[in-house]
This record gives C-alpha cells, sequence and structure tokens, in this order.
C-alpha cells in the first residue's frame, strides 16, 4: 500500500498527538503512527504532577481525550511500527511492515522507553514482580516491600504512587542526592513508608516462581534484601532507530535539530523525548510540537 499525506507524524505521545492535532486543523493532509498505544510514556500516569488543563483525569483520560480530537480533526491515524525513513521525491519515504507512505515534511515523534537495568534476574522476572509501571501493577502489592531504582523525577514520583499500595518502598540510589525536583523530595523526605539507600546499585533480580529479593551492592559489600517488587526508573532511551544516520545523534542517542526543531535534513523535524535538548515536561514535549507544527505549516504553504 502507498499513501501520500502533507505530513507524518512519527509517535502518538503527547508531543505528536499535539503536532498532528495542530496541523489537521490548519487542513493539512496529516498522518499519524503509532507501535503501540496512543499516549506514549504518560499512559501509565494516573496523576500528572503538574497536570497540564485538561490532563487532571491523569495520563490515559489526557492521551484518549486528544486521540479523539484529533480524529475528529481529521487525523489518519495508523497503528504500525515505522521501520525505515528515507528522503525520496522532495520529501519522505516512510516504511512499515505493511506498506510505505509519501509525505512532503515528516515530524518525528517518537519518544523514549525507559531504560533497563541490565542485571541478571531482570528480564527472566518481568511481569512476575518486574514491572515498569506502578499505576497499573503497585496493587499487586499490597502491603509488600518493593524497591523502586534511580534518583529522578521518575523514581521519586512513582515511589510516592507506590506507597499507596505497599507497606514499604525502598528507594535505591546510586548516588548520594537526588535530582529531582524540589517537591518531589520533600514528598519522599516526609513519607514514612519511604526508605532510602544511597550509594546503592541492584546487582541481581532473585527468585523462584516470582521476585523474592535484591542483591544490592552497598559500597561496602554485596547484601540481599527481602522485596515482592521491582521499579527502575533511572532514564529513559530515544526510540530513532528508524531514523537516518545523516541525522545526528547527542551522546544519549537524541536527535540534535537546529533553533526551529528541523534536523540537518531539511523537511525533518524532530520533537519531545526523542530530541536532544528538549526537557523532560508534558509542557516541554507539547512546547516543542507547537514550535515544529508552526514551523512546518509556514514551509507547506
Ligand atoms: P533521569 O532524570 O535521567 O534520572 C535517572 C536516574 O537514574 C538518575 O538519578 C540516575 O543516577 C539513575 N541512573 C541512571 N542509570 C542508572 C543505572 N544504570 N543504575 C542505577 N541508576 C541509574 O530520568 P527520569 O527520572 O526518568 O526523568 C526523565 C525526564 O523526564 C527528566 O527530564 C525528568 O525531569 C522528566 N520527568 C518529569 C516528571 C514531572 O515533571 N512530573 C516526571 C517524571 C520524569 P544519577 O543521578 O547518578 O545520574
Amino acid at each position: 500500500m502507498s499513501q501520500s499525506f502533507d505530513v507524518i507524524i512519527i509517535g502518538e505521545g503527547v508531543a505528536g498527538l499535539t503536532a498532528a492535532g495542530l496541523l489537521a486543523k490548519k487542513g493539512f493532509r496529516t498522518a499519524s503512527f503509532e507501535q503501540q498505544l496512543f499516549g506514549g510514556l504518560i499512559l501509565n500516569i494516573n496523576e500528572l504532577d503538574p497536570a497540564p488543563a485538561g490532563g487532571e483525569a491523569g495520563g490515559a483520560a489526557f492521551a484518549s481525550e486528544m486521540t479523539g480530537a484529533n480524529a475528529d480533526a481529521g487525523v489518519t491515524s495508523l497503528p504500525e511500527e515505522v521501520t525505515a525513513l528515507s528522503p525520496a521525491d522532495g520529501g519522505y519515504t516512510v516504511a512499515t511492515a505493511t506498506g510505505s507512505y509519501h509525505a512532503r515534511q515528516v515530524i518525528v515523534a517518537s519518544g523514549a522507553k525507559l531504560k533497563a537495568l541490565g542485571v541478571p534476574g531482570e528480564a527472566e522476572f518481568e511481569g512476575r514482580g518486574v514491572s515498569k509501571c506502578a499505576d497499573c501493577d503497585g496493587p499487586m502489592f499490597q502491603n509488600e516491600t518493593v524497591a523502586v531504582i534511580g534518583g529522578g523525577d521518575s523514581a521519586l514520583q512513582e515511589a510516592q504512587v507506590l506507597t499507596h499500595y505497599c507497606g514499604k518502598v525502598l528507594l535505591i540510589h546510586r548516588g548520594n542526592a537526588f535530582r529531582a525536583q524540589p517537591h518531589f523530595i520533600d514528598q519522599v523526605k516526609n513519607n514514612p513508608k519511604i526508605e532510602v539507600r544511597f550509594g546503592s546499585t541492584v546487582e541481581a533480580v532473585l527468585g523462584g516462581q516470582m521476585v523474592e529479593k535484591i542483591r544490592v551492592n552497598t559500597g561496602s559489600g554485596s547484601e540481599e534484601i527481602a522485596v515482592a517488587g521491582i521499579f527502575a526508573y533511572i532514564g529513559l532511551e530515544p526510540n530513532a532507530a528508524f531514523v537516518p544516520e545523516a541525522v545526528q545523534r547527542d551522546a544519549t542517542g537524541r536527535l540534535i535539530t537546529g533553533d526551529t526543531l528541523e534536523t540537518a535534513l531539511p523537511g525533518l523535524w524532530a520533537v519531545g523525548a526523542v530530541r536532544s535538548g528538549c526537557g523532560g515536561s508534558l509542557e516541554d514535549a507539547m512546547q516543542d510540537a507547537k514550535h515544529a507544527a508552526e514551523a512546518v505549516a509556514a514551509r507547506l504553504q
């Protein structure tokens, strides 16, 4: 199958949904692609902090609302993984497993995924105590002890979420200070259910049928700690494997753009978590999308 659009947006997280909606409302033939569920990383967050206007009911409701509005505006939403992107006929060809699509302008809004710890047992116990979603899986750990790994906004926010269900949350951080926003640090300090372990790293996840314990390097040796669940929030890695190598990446693999958010390839733009230099908040991702959508609209006139 081959279809042609004015603009294609790759990714239906908040950045992609914002850009697609704006461009469709301006009358451009707009398609957006998503390999999983619309909403990206916020889909798993019940309480957005800070909540954008319309986001008070949580991430899934917010993304669902945007997706509905995009359909009404005429966005063609394609539930497919983009496997390749290449310059063609003054624009770009976007390839998926089932077809190829052409657009004059392409916005990469493919976001990022949670990084894995990469320790023994982590992959083996996925879904059996190893989780990536505090809001979805927290209720399975009523009154149990779980471990959260990391020292940024995600780890501190999700540790707080888990205290709604768990008896105790061990917050294990390799450093000696958090790099999260001050209000998350205050919440953690004042939550009696959270026990912080600084200067510690997880070496292995252990268990039988389910996770039973983790082996932690405390800096002065290894210690086995009984936990029923483990949630690693140690940062994000960008989803950019399909983007041509001619687009430069920073040291973390994020795409480098100029001030207008266009990459070195004319007509190819990057917004949100996949873009080098985008701040980590929802507001930052939406601002990126608005900025690029305006520039793309001007280019398409
Ligand atoms: P992050 O800010 O990159 O923090 C990752 C944390 O994991 C750091 O504390 C880091 O330690 C630690 N870490 C990294 N690799 C590790 C490893 N291999 N083993 C153990 N620890 C490791 O990631 P994030 O918290 O997911 O946040 C990502 C972005 O989203 C940020 O811009 C953040 O501000 C934003 N965010 C915002 C909100 C909000 O506004 N509500 C919520 C969540 C996320 P070091 O500190 O030692 O490097």
